[in-house]
């Protein structure tokens, strides 16, 4: 039967079981990427063939139909979402869209130097670059392909490109790079950027290490963090799941995203859609429903698709399962996700 339209003095049309609502979604736009950081992908990986992919043009109209139903924020990634031919196009389409308040970009910044002022004046709103190590050899080896290079020229590209919110993520290993949280934080600091510090996520099988012997969790980086810096908890949020912190007399707040330490699901507002058009309810569970079959069956009907968006809000988790030593979630890695 189909839905009655929308007005807002009904519930709202993308609220769960738990009475959470969604107003945050994450769009991958495509699953390569010209690195292959050990903790997201495996050295040999194997790509959608493209024809599997939206469409930039159906990730568009699912921009607008999540807009209509009363989505915000939008964030961009993949993969690496810059590696997308004409990506800058969705940009200019999103940002252009009425009722949008958010629109960010996550991304490995090799290719910033050249987009950040297009996406910019497209309407991107924040920016978060991914930075594990600041030594070339070490950033070389945990991305197994990059050259630190590029990711500074990017990182200061955006800077000039003058964006509302730049920030910094670092995925931290134990004997990998767990000896760089101050450095990694004083350069942030330095340059006036927010810093998350991320917890390894079971995503996917990647061969490099063992992820229960490389977890090292928020709270140890928050004692180095705290021998060094005053840390005041703030309640701010960016809409995603990072506890955040201010260094008193600096402008950089950290941010900690912790799945394992501290769960974060209790005020989950996000959902995400692969490069494929799978919308998922919960990065960690694998319940999904296909976007790509409506966008396709009904391709001038977006009422259609607006249905099997609210439809699925059924199947969103209380909670991720992620377990330190337990299963992965086997079906994807991290770039089908993007994080
Ligand atoms: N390529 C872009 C980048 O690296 O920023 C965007 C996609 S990447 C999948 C998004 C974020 O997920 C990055 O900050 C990356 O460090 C993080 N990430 C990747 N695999 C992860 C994992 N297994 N656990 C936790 N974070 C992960
Ligand atoms: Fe690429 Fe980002 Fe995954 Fe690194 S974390 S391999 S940059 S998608």
């Amino acid at each position: 039967m189909p839905l009655p339209p929308h007005t807002h003095t009904t519930q709202p049309p993308l609220q769960d079981r738990f009475g959470r609502q969604v107003t945050y979604v994450r769009l991958s736009i495509t699953d390569r990427c010209d690195l292959r950081c050990v903790y997201c992908m495996h050295e040999d990986m194997r790509f959608l063939p493209r024809n599997q992919l939206l469409t930039l043009e159906e990730t568009a109209r699912l921009g607008r139909c999540f807009s209509e139903l009363g989505v915000t924020r939008f964030r961009i990634t993949g993969g690496e979402p810059l590696m997308r031919r004409n990506a800058l196009w969705l940009f200019e389409q999103l940002g252009a869209q009425p009722g949008i308040e958010d629109l960010s970009l996550t991304t490995n910044g090799t290719q910033l130097a050249r987009f950040a002022q297009s996406l910019k004046d497209a309407g991107v709103t924040r920016v978060n670059i991914s930075l594990d190590s600041l030594q070339p050899q070490r950033f070389r080896r945990i991305t197994r392909l990059g050259d630190i290079g590029k990711t500074l020229s990017g990182i200061e590209a955006a800077m000039r490109a003058g964006f509302r919110r730049i920030k910094l993520n670092a995925v931290i290993l134990k004997h990998r790079n767990h000896d760089e949280v101050l450095d990694l934080t004083g350069f942030a600091i330095e340059r006036g950027l927010d810093i998350s510090f991320i917890e390894e996520m079971p995503l996917g099988l990647i061969g490099e290490h063992d992820r229960a012997e490389a977890f090292y969790p928020s709270d140890a980086i928050r004692a180095q963090l705290e021998s060094r810096f005053e840390l005041v908890p703030t309640i701010e949020s960016t809409g995603g799941p990072s506890k955040y912190y201010r260094i008193v007399g600096e402008e950089t707040r950290v941010g900690f995203i912790s799945p394992h330490s501290h769960n974060f699901c209790a005020d989950c507002n996000r959902v995400r859609v692969t490069a494929e058009g799978r919308l998922l309810l919960c990065l960690g569970q694998a319940y999904s429903a296909d976007l790509r079959r409506s966008l396709r069956a009904h391709p001038t009907d977006d009422q259609r698709v607006k249905e099997a968006m609210v439809a699925a809000m059924d199947l969103k988790p209380r909670g991720h399962a992620f377990e330190l030593g337990g299963t992965p979630v086997l079906v994807r890695h991290m770039n089908m996700t993007g994080g």
